[in-house]
């Protein structure tokens, strides 16, 4: 027997319909690289997407077709992704940090047809334009005015000329809810990049499911700045999740240093923020030099690499600001698990809370986690078994764009598929997951694993340290061992010992690095990650003392 309510599908369109009905006032606040503060509501957004979509419905862009950005945080971009998505074409955000070759091969494996940028980013343009041949406008995201010249791009198109040949009138059209609606590459640290293609329906989910108290806990009372980009596996979902429950919006365009930062945070009244740790190490240098505190930042999500407990404890005891952990990755829209306390745990003491809040997390309810060993045999949740992590749910991705790399999914006894990431992990007995480490990161020492992510965590704590990278080198009689790769903070001094001695007492012996090396920077990837294939490359002549 079928349930008797309606079959109203689930639509990204809905979202921004919805805070523009109900949230209509709410401000959504950017900083433009014309340089100035833009302000308007969701309202005037809703109005003016609606614009766009009749604007590139009139261009031909049809169901299914890919437009492309190359943006920052921004209402513009905001304003794509609901016209694209809202008329039933794909948005394709792209990391404007990859290799310009990088970044012409993902335009032509998405089959791009438009593709809009800030103008920042006109000097890629002008390096791709003359390899993407199907790409049939430029669309430079600026004032008219302030219209770019260029005699290596043909089409460039304005975007404010091209909105305003948009008809008002335009109806959001109801669409499949599994029909596409937005396309992200994973960055290719190993080989080429693939393409996670979202659905409304898991988009809208994901939406929902990301508000919850003990995920984000958005709400109409808060006042959102996602550092984390519009171009990094659509900045968590936060364009979805604030005009869902109506928060105030801060864009911060392309300044995201740590004065910048913390200007906007004062001045529009940031209750709330989400970025990768290295952004926030930048932001907590600049407020600690300048004795600075905030005034209504107090909740902020960090996650895409290890939050190091030390900066948990920073935000928490100097600065009043809670940290929620989080974990995710592109296939999996991206939010798998946020950590926050349960009921149960508010009796711990402090010290035990703050040990759990160090963990990736739960899981959002839609999501499933398990971990196997090697053999695909699932592990105890003890807290200290780690394995393989595999994930499900309904905004976990099933394949590939384009059918890239096969089936990936494993397969349990049911016949349920699960989502392999890469990753190994352990969980507890009440379900709290803590990542190990990236199984191409982890250390195999004499057949043991060590996990980098603790030995960095654990030389981020020393007060010289600026910030660590762990890798394995190779070992003639261990096969590999750690090297612990360290920036000083400036003016500070800690010796190779010293750094050593702070590890005793805290790992196990064999934990331990064999050595470290001072540099003035790791290599950040494009999303300002660590990135180990370049350190690897970088110490590949390295040996160890005695090796
Ligand atoms: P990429 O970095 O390859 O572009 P993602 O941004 O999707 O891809 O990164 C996903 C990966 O980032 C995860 O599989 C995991 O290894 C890592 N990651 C994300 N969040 C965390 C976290 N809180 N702690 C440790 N690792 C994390």
């Amino acid at each position: 027997m079928q349930g008797l309510m309606m079959d109203m599908p689930l639509l990204v369109s809905g979202i921004l319909q919805h805070a523009a009905r109900h949230h209509g006032d709410t401000e959504i606040v950017s900083r433009r690289t014309e340089g100035d503060i833009h302000r308007y509501t969701y309202a005037d957004c809703e109005r003016r997407a609606r614009r766009l979509a009749d604007a590139l419905t009139r261009e031909g862009v049809s169901i299914g077709d890919r437009v492309a950005t190359l943006a920052w945080n921004g209402y513009r971009h905001l304003e794509l992704y609901y016209a694209v998505g809202g008329m039933g074409a794909v948005i394709h955000t792209i990391n404007p940090r990859l290799h310009p070759e990088q970044i012409a091969w993902i335009v032509n494996h998405a089959g791009d047809v438009h593709l809009a940028f800030d103008t920042t980013f006109l000097p890629i343009v002008e390096a791709i334009a003359p390899h993407c041949p199907n790409v049939r406008s430029w669309i430079a995201m600026v004032d008219e005015e302030r219209q770019p010249a260029s005699d290596k791009v043909a089409n460039l198109v304005n975007y404010e000329r091209l909105l305003a040949g948009g008809a008002e009138g335009y109806r959001w059209p109801e669409i499949d809810e599994r029909s596409a609606v937005g396309l992200c590459y994973t960055s290719g640290t190993t080989g080429n990049p693939k393409g996670a293609m979202y659905t409304h329906r898991s988009t809208v989910l994901h939406a929902y499911a990301s508000a919850l108290p003990d995920a984000m806990g958005a709400s109409s009372r808060d006042c959102i700045l996602p550092v984390v980009p519009m171009f990094h596996v659509n900045a968590w979902g936060l364009p979805y999740s604030c005009p869902l429950v109506g928060a105030k919006l801060v864009l911060p365009g392309a300044q995201l240093d740590g004065k910048s930062l913390y200007e906007l945070f004062e001045a529009e009244g940031v209750t709330y923020s989400a970025g990768v740790p290295t952004v926030w190490l930048g932001l907590l240098q600049y407020v600690g030099q300048a004795g600075l505190k905030f005034s209504t930042f107090s909740r902020t999500v960090i996650g895409g690499s290890a939050c190091p407990p030390a900066m948990i404890r920073a935000f928490q005891e100097q600065y009043g600001v809670e940290v929620i952990h989080a974990w995710g990755m592109t296939e999996m829209s991206p939010l798998g698990t946020l950590c926050r306390l349960q009921n149960k745990h508010l009796k711990l003491p402090p010290e035990a809370q703050q040990r759990l809040l160090e963990k990736q997390g739960h899981v959002i309810f839609g999501v499933d986690l398990k971990i196997v060993d090697d053999d695909d045999r699932e592990l105890p949740w003890d807290g200290k078994t780690f394995g393989n992590l595999l994930a499900r749910g309904p905004w976990v991705l099933r394949e590939y764009f384009r059918g890239e790399g096969g089936d990936p999914l494993k397969y349990d006894a049911d016949g349920r598929g699960w989502f392999p990431t890469g990753d190994v992990a352990t969980i507890d007995a009440d379900g709290y997951m803590q990542i190990t480490d990236r199984s191409k990161d982890v250390i195999k020492s004499g057949g043991e694993w060590i996990s980098t992510i603790d030995l960095e965590n654990l030389a981020m704590a020393h007060p010289a340290v600026a910030n660590a990278a762990v890798i394995g080198v190779p070992h003639p009689k261990w096969d590999e061992r750690p090297l612990l790769v360290v920036v000083r903070k400036a003016q500070a001094e800690a010796t190779r010992e010293e750094l050593l001695a702070f590890y005793e007492g805290k790992v196990a012996k064999w934990w331990i690095p064999d050595d470290v090396r001072f540099v003035d920077a790791i290599p950040l990837g494009a999303t300002g990650k660590i990135l180990k294939t370049k350190l690897r490359e970088q110490f590949r002549d390295y040996r160890l003392p005695g090796a």
